[in-house]
């Protein structure tokens, strides 16, 4: 591998080979550079032990107590679960993994420094998984003196080790320097402060640090760091969008020729919104400039409509369109659709997913370089060497969050043909307020689908507190023995995706011998491809009743049969995220439920963000008062919802800031080696705008 051009390559630092370089890879981590910006998501205070009876379910703690016992308990699966106790009361360990020697250590007496989440288990209160120290002697224990700071990971990577990796690029930073590419007067200007100081700061914050201020990502050094990489980003897309602009594309006339009985075809009318955006688009795609056009269009809003009238005037003019969309369920989905909508007229519908292998895939391959397949439909696998088109007219892209931009642009590389590029429609569910929009976007334009078809219930939503976690299974049972199905959906404060899972599976483990009765399917991010689209296909098929599930997985499946979905510990999501996972019921005829299951206490904004969900189902109102209600402490293992996968900023947080990136931006175009270095910093070797 050829280091990056932007910075000294990690394998530099002490220790570090190509296993764990391949590690940090996935983290998007390749130079020292990238380890300093690879930022905590939060921090733990290990700087006290906390009494173990005065926890309360979801408190993340240090504790200090002595084993009671330790037993190794068979159930469904067979799990080592430890007794301590301290003076004030007692709590369970629990262990899915565990070798015997560990069960050997917790000896009766025998003293254990423990961090981790209190949760509710059938006995009390449990920490499962938790790390923990034996204590010898009788001497209190050690304990940290700053906060720890607690590090998005991956796969194979432990929080200690990447600890000790962020501490040696620190010393790096200190013998070496990091140049601060803002100017003086500027952060003078804008009271901020150096590179160099916010990111002691953020990786050691001292105890009396204001964490809340930090979970929120207000504090200066996070707001420096957010402001630097906004810009950059805006410097790129300028560039971007310049580059484009000295671009030619076909201009796809609007004949009607299929356009018109495929509308004639259809069992409903367009909404007042489809039909706008979609003469939005049709617009574009007479220009001879490629269209760069971004559909927003809320759950359910009929974007799929839109998307098949682009990929028409493709086809109406001799020329291919390519659909995708970001997991095979979904594909398959729009491949479906597609091809019961226009194959009676005549088209031929390819279809490229990863499943597909063999002489299937070699007859799809050929069908779409030889232009016998006008429209191809398929996953990322669109974007592989080996796929040529004859001659591509139109992108769709659904669902954009999920793709980088780089992705994006790849698939637009593979239509070039000599100076011409194809037109790119973007489509994404992900509400954003309209102010955000331009900057999110620089390279884009924008429509919205405003409007819903007619006809559909609005999902009620009811907000309750976990300790009627009883009622609400009880709830599901009802459900399922009406013949509906449900979704279960688990959060965690997600540092770790296997924690995530792990916390997913309890969660089913637990449903299942509550509900017996019940046939109960697992999905999360850590199963393989093939097994997921399994559970889902069952589901769809209505051979499962309930669908325990984590957040990250996509749960973009039409299953209109499923009509109830529980969000546990909704106060850790985002708005718009809510809003994504409730989208999944209420797509049948019938009266469809969410219910919002959280953890008190919830504070004041806590309540109000849920209290939203509750009153209303309108995508961009809920945007909008998220960016107006979030406050301190809310962002807790909130996901970014930008399209654009930033490292430290977040639109919605720092919207404030746009106003004066414009301005700055302005001011640095002077400076072209200066816009170059800053681009290099945050969008590293991959500068994806730059390669339009
Ligand atoms: P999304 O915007 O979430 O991708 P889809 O395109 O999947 O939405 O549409 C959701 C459902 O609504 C589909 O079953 C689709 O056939 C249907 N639909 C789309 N447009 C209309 C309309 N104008 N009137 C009635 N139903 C519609
Ligand atoms: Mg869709």
């Amino acid at each position: 591998m050829t280091p990056p051009d932007n910075g000294v390559s990690v394998t530099t630092l002490k220790g570090v080979g190509t296993a764990l370089s391949l590690k940090l890879e996935r983290l998007g981590i390749h130079t020292v550079q990238d380890l300093l910006l690879h930022l905590p998501l939060r921090y733990q205070d290990r700087t006290r032990v906390v009494p173990v009876g005065s926890l309360r379910s979801g408190d993340e703690a240090l504790i200090e107590g002595t084993v009671r016992a330790a037993d190794i308990a068979q159930g469904r699966r067979r799990s080592l679960m430890c007794r301590i106790q301290d003076g004030s009361g007692s709590l369970t360990l629990r262990f899915f993994h565990f070798r015997a020697a560990q069960k050997n250590s917790f000896q009766p007496s025998t003293r254990l420094l423990c961090f981790g989440e209190a949760r509710p288990g059938p006995g009390g209160l449990e920490m499962v998984h938790p790390e923990y120290k034996l204590l010898k002697g009788d001497g209190p224990a050690v304990m940290s003196e700053q906060l720890t700071p607690v590090y998005p990971l991956t796969e194979g990577l432990t929080q200690g080790r990447i600890r000790s990796l962020i501490t040696l690029a620190l010393e790096w930073m200190r013998d070496q320097g990091l140049k601060d590419l803002l100017p003086d007067t500027l952060l003078q200007q804008w009271k901020l402060p150096s590179l160099p100081d916010s990111l002691e700061y953020l990786h050691n914050p001292p105890v009396d640090a204001d964490q809340s201020l930090l979970l929120d990502g207000k504090h200066p050094a996070q707001r420096r760091l957010a402001m630097e990489e906004l810009l950059a980003h805006h410097l790129s897309l300028q560039k971007a969008r310049e580059r484009v602009q000295q671009q030619g594309a076909p201009a796809l006339k609007a004949t009607g020729a299929f356009s018109r009985p495929f509308l004639a075809g259809l069992p409903f009318e367009l909404t007042g919104a489809q039909l706008r955006v979609a003469r939005e688009v049709a617009r574009d795609l007479q220009q001879p400039l490629p269209m760069l056009r971004l559909v927003q269009g809320d759950v359910g809003s009929g974007k799929t409509v839109v998307a098949a009238l682009a990929a028409l005037q493709a086809v109406e003019n001799g020329l291919q369109a390519a659909v995708m969309a970001p997991t095979e369920i979904l594909a398959e989905q729009h491949h479906i659709n597609f091809s019961h909508w226009l194959e009676p007229l005549g088209i031929r519908v390819a279809w490229l997913a990863g499943k597909v292998k063999g002489k299937a895939r070699e007859a799809q391959l050929e069908a779409i370089r030889s232009g016998e397949a006008q429209i191809v439909v398929g996953t990322h696998a669109l974007f592989q060497e080996e796929v040529r088109f004859a001659d591509l007219g139109v992108v769709v892209i659904d669902e954009q969050h999920r793709f980088g931009v780089h992705q994006r642009l790849s698939l637009k590389e593979k239509g070039r043909n000599g100076e011409r590029s194809p037109h790119q429609l973007i489509m994404t569910a992900t509400p954003i307020p309209r102010t955000l929009t331009m900057s999110a976007y620089a390279d884009l334009d924008c429509s919205i689908i405003d409007e819903l078809p007619p006809g559909r219930t609005p999902v009620q939503t009811v907000v309750v507190a976990d300790s009627r976690r009883d009622q609400v299974v009880e709830r599901v049972r009802q459900a399922c023995d009406e013949g509906r199905q449900a979704y279960w959906v688990c959060t965690l404060i997600e540092e770790s995706e296997a924690l995530q899972c792990e916390a997913a599976e309890v969660t089913a483990e637990r449903l299942k011998e509550a509900l017996p009765q019940l046939r109960i399917g697992l999905v999360h991010g850590r199963m393989k491809p093939a097994e997921k689209a399994d559970i889902m296909a069952r589901f769809k098929a209505a051979e499962l009743d309930l669908l325990v599930a984590t957040t990250v997985i996509e749960v973009g499946v039409d299953v209109p049969n499923a009509s109830l979905m529980i969000i546990e510990n909704p106060e850790r999501l985002g708005l718009a995220q809510l809003h994504q996972l409730r989208g999944r019921v209420g797509r049948g005829s019938v009266e469809s439920y969410c219910v919002l299951m959280y953890h008190a206490p919830l504070s004041k904004q806590g309540r109000e963000r849920l209290g939203v969900m509750r009153e209303t189902t309108d995508g961009f109102r809920i945007a909008e008062k998220d960016l107006e209600l979030r406050g301190p402490g809310e962002v807790l293992g909130t996901r970014q919802t930008g399209m654009m996968q930033f490292r430290i900023a977040d639109l919605q947080r720092d919207a404030d800031l746009l106003p004066r990136i414009h301005q700055v931006a302005l001011e640095l175009k002077t400076e072209p080696a200066l816009n170059d270095a800053l681009i290099r910093r945050w969008l590293g070797t991959g500068d994806m705008y730059a390669q339009v």
